[in-house]
């Protein structure tokens, strides 16, 4: 048999790749983006109590209501941002489902998608599978990674059908502005641009930072698909939960699409979640105990030659390395794994063109003593 790529020039993620070769040479892996401490206990006898109680079997294709309900509840109670629990919010099995559900949705065969690169690496995919076409706004290491609106603007064309964003950002951890809210604004006004919005990182946000949803912009929210998830928020990336808010009217082509690619997400889960959240300090909390990883991280890295400006949120840190060498960030990434112990990701991955900006990002969502010991081993180079 032969088959004909659809994706001839994909291969394996970044995220296995390097998770693989930490656990084949015993490296620290500071790599893929996942704590390596266990959730709530609590959550954990919530999943328990109502897989006893019977609850196996499939969820409502859109979520189960009381999920939806409190989501709707936080959302309100944080952004003052109103969706409708029954008609505009889904739960779906991860926001990676979230997105490509959404373009799925949206797009038709030629369709234009802007993405800011670096981008995570589900987002081209998503995008080409559904036969639309990345259009990339290159953001780089000398501009900080912050968004020149003007060059925004001129990617524009009829055939536009998203913008793709990030807050706060993987990899490098910026998080929007207001000001980038309101160019946005200006130049989707009297379009039918959509915007797509990964939230994953909303409340693993720092230095008093508001988290700001395209969304809460008033011109922005009848055009944005806000994708979310519980892995992040709650430690439990492996149970693959998220969601998507969306208008009515976004919602309705949305779940036709959600219903092909899982239909329904794990019933005893999203019953935990509801019983969960009704203490807000259950998702409130993790802003605290990330900001302190994250200065822990930095204050460990202080005598190291790495340069690096503090990540406004999400748990990944960005480091240049410029003062120690100049080799390819790929390379170097593979490099330092085998022979130092520290796995990371080099940025050049989620490039278009694989742009070397000389960064590897560390995700710092790990025990203290697993981060002092990298840090031990990052200070020695
Ligand atoms: N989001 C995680 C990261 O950025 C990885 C998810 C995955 O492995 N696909 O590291």
């Amino acid at each position: 048999m032969t088959i004909t790529s659809k994706q001839p020039n994909i291969g394996t993620t970044i995220f296995t790749v390097m998770s693989q070769l930490a656990a084949e040479t015993g490296a620290l892996n500071l790599s893929q983006g996942f704590p390596n401490y266990n959730c709530s206990p609590k959550l954990i006898e919530l999943v328990n109590h109502y897989m006893h109680k019977g609850m196996n079997q499939y969820a409502p294709m859109a979520g189960i209501m009381p999920l939806r309900e409190i989501l709707a509840q936080k959302t309100a109670d944080l952004y003052g941002l109103y969706y409708q629990p029954a008609e505009e919010i889904t739960i779906v099995s991860g926001c990676t489902e979230a997105i490509y559900a959404t373009m799925a949705a949206i797009l038709h065969k030629d369709d234009e998608v802007i993405v800011f690169e670096p981008a995570y690496d589900s987002y081209v995919p998503s995008i080409e599978l559904n036969g639309g076409k990345a259009i990339y706004v290159t953001l780089t290491a000398e501009n900080d990674f912050t968004i020149d609106w003007t060059i925004v603007k001129s990617k524009i064309t009829e055939r536009t059908k998203a913008i793709m964003l990030t807050t706060p950002h993987n990899p490098t951890g910026k998080c929007l502005t207001k000001e980038d809210l309101n160019h946005l604004a200006i130049l989707v006004k009297e379009t039918n641009i959509f915007i797509v919005s990964d939230e994953v990182y909303e409340h693993i946000i720092f230095d008093n930072r508001l988290h700001l949803s395209p969304a809460s912009h008033p011109a922005l929210k009848e055009r944005t698909f806000l994708c979310g998830s519980f892995g992040k928020t709650f430690h439990t990336t492996g149970w693959k939960l998220g969601y998507c808010m969306a208008p009515k009217e976004l919602t309705a082509e949305f779940r036709k699409t959600h219903q092909w690619i899982t239909f329904a997400s794990p019933t005893p889960m999203q019953h935990a979640f509801a019983d969960f959240m009704k203490e807000p300090d259950n998702y409130l909390s993790v802003r605290g105990f990330y900001e302190e990883k994250r200065n822990k991280f930095i204050n460990w890295l202080k005598d190291s030659r790495f340069t690096l400006k503090p990540a406004e949120g999400s748990f990944f840190q960005m480091v240049s390395y410029t003062q120690i060498t100049n080799e390819p960030d790929y390379d170097l990434a593979v490099r330092w794994t085998k022979e130092i112990g520290v796995a990371s990701i080099p940025i050049s991955v989620f490039y278009n063109q694989r742009n070397d900006n000389k960064i590897l990002r560390f995700c710092f969502a790990k025990d203290d003593e697993m981060l002092e010991k990298a840090a031990e081993r990052l200070c020695r180079l």
